[in-house]
C-alpha cells in the first residue's frame, strides 16, 4: 500500500528534518507538512497546510482532505517553556494527542508516531542506564504530560488496536533549525556561540550529564521504528532510546579540540538546572535494539565535528 503521511508540528526542530527524509523516501506528493505557523520556505511541489492541532474540526477536515495512512504528531510545548506556561503545556500536549488518537480511530488512519521524552523519568528513577520499566515520578509539567501521553498511547493500542509507535527522545542535537525551548538546548546553543563569539555561558552546570542524540540518528531511528513489523513491537507506550551522554564540561573540551580558543563558563541558578537534575544521565535502550534493530552511530566526537563543519557553512 502506498503511504501518505501528515506531519503535525512540522516546522519545529525535529519535524523540519523528518519532513526532508520522509519527502526523499515517499515523494513530495505523499508527505504533507502542517503547523500553526507558516514555514520559512517551501520548495516547488511541497505541500503545507496551516493547522491548530487543538481545533479538532479543522484537524478532521485536514485529515479527510488528504486521507493519510500515517500521522507524525510533533506539536508540543517543551520542558523549559512548559514550566512558564503549565496550563498551556498540558492543554497542547494532552489534547493535541487525544485529538489525533480519536480522529485516527474515527477515520481509520493506519499508523501514528508520537514522541515521548526522557522527561518521563523523575528524581526517584535510577540515574544511570535508566531502564524501560522503573519508578517514574516526573516533576515537570512537560514530563507529567508525556507520561500521561504514553499511558494513553498504550491504552488506545490495547483497547482499540491502534498502531501507535513512540520513542522517548533524549535531547536532540542539530544545526538546521533552532531548538524549541527544552532543557538540553544548551548543547545546541554552545555550538552557535562557539562559532559566533568564541565563548558560551552554559545554563547547566559543568557536571550535569544528560542523554543526547544527534538528529541524523533520531530521524533514521524514527523512520526505522515506523517501518518495523507490528508484531515485533513489544512496547506501545514508548521505547527508551539512547545516543550519547555527556556533560557541558565534556562537550566544551571536545569543541576546544577544534576551536582551541573557545571559552566556557556557567550560569548559577538557572531554572532549567532543576529540571535537568531530575532526569537520567544515561538510558538503557535494549528493547529498541532487540525489537527493531536500533543502534546510534554518532558519538560525542563525531557529532561535535559534524555540528561545527555544518554550522560553519551557514553562520
Ligand atoms: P519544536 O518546539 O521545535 O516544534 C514544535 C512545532 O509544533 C513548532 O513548529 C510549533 O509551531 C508547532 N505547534 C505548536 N503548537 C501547535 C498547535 N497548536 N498546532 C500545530 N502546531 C503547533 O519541538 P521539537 O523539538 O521539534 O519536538 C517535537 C516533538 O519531539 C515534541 O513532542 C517534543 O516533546 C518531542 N521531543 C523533542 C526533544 C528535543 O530535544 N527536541 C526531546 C524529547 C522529545
Amino acid at each position: 500500500m502506498k503511504e501518505r503521511i501528515i506531519l503535525i508540528g512540522a516546522n519545529g526542530q525535529i519535524g523540519s528534518e523528518l519532513a526532508i527524509a520522509l519527502r526523499q523516501k515517499f515523494g513530495d506528493e505523499n508527505v504533507i507538512t502542517s503547523d500553526l505557523k507558516e514555514p520559512d520556505k517551501l520548495k516547488d511541489g511541497e505541500i503545507f497546510e496551516t493547522i491548530n492541532v487543538l481545533d479538532k474540526q479543522a484537524l478532521r477536515e485536514l485529515l479527510e482532505k488528504y486521507k493519510p495512512t500515517q500521522i507524525y504528531l510533533l506539536a508540543a510545548m517543551l520542558s523549559a517553556t512548559g514550566e512558564q506556561y503549565p496550563q498551556k503545556a498540558w492543554d497542547l500536549n494532552m489534547n493535541g494527542l487525544l485529538h489525533v488518537l480519536d480522529l485516527a480511530l474515527e477515520l481509520g488512519i493506519k499508523r501514528i508516531f508520537w514522541p515521548s521524552s526522557i522527561a518521563v523519568f523523575g528524581p526517584h528513577s535510577p540515574k544511570n542506564q535508566t531502564a524501560q520499566y522503573c519508578i517514574m515520578d516526573p516533576n515537570s509539567i512537560y514530563g507529567i504530560s508525556k507520561l500521561a501521553g504514553e499511558r494513553l498511547c498504550e491504552y488506545y493500542h490495547l483497547k482499540y488496536g491502534l498502531d501507535i509507535r513512540s520513542v522517548r527522545y533524549p535531547g536532540i542535537i542539530s544545526w538546521k533549525t533552532a531548538p524549541g525551548g527544552g532543557t538540553t538546548d544548551y548543547a545546541i546553543h554552545i555550538f552557535f556561540e562557539a562559532l559566533k563569539s568564541g565563548k558560551y555561558n552554559s545554563f547547566l552546570s559543568a557536571q550535569t550529564e544528560l542523554p543526547m542524540l544527534y538528529m541524523d540518528d533520531a530521524v533514521r531511528g524514527t523512520i526505522a521504528l515506523m517501518e518495523a513489523p507490528s508484531a515485533q513491537l513489544r512496547i506501545r507506550s514508548s521505547y527508551n532510546l539512547s545516543g550519547v551522554s555527556f556533560t557541558p564540561e565534556q562537550i566544551g573540551k571536545e569543541i576546544k579540540k577544534i576551536l582551541p580558543n573557545f571559552e566556557l563558563s556557567y550560569v548559577d541558578n538557572d531554572p532549567r538546572q532543576a529540571i535537568a537534575n531530575s532526569w537520567p544521565a544515561s538510558i538503557d535502550d535494549s528493547y529498541a535494539r532487540e525489537d527493531w534493530g536500533w543502534k546510534p552511530t554518532f558519538d560525542l566526537e563525531a557529532l561535535t565535528k559534524d555540528m561545527i563543519e555544518n554550522l560553519k557553512t551557514i553562520l
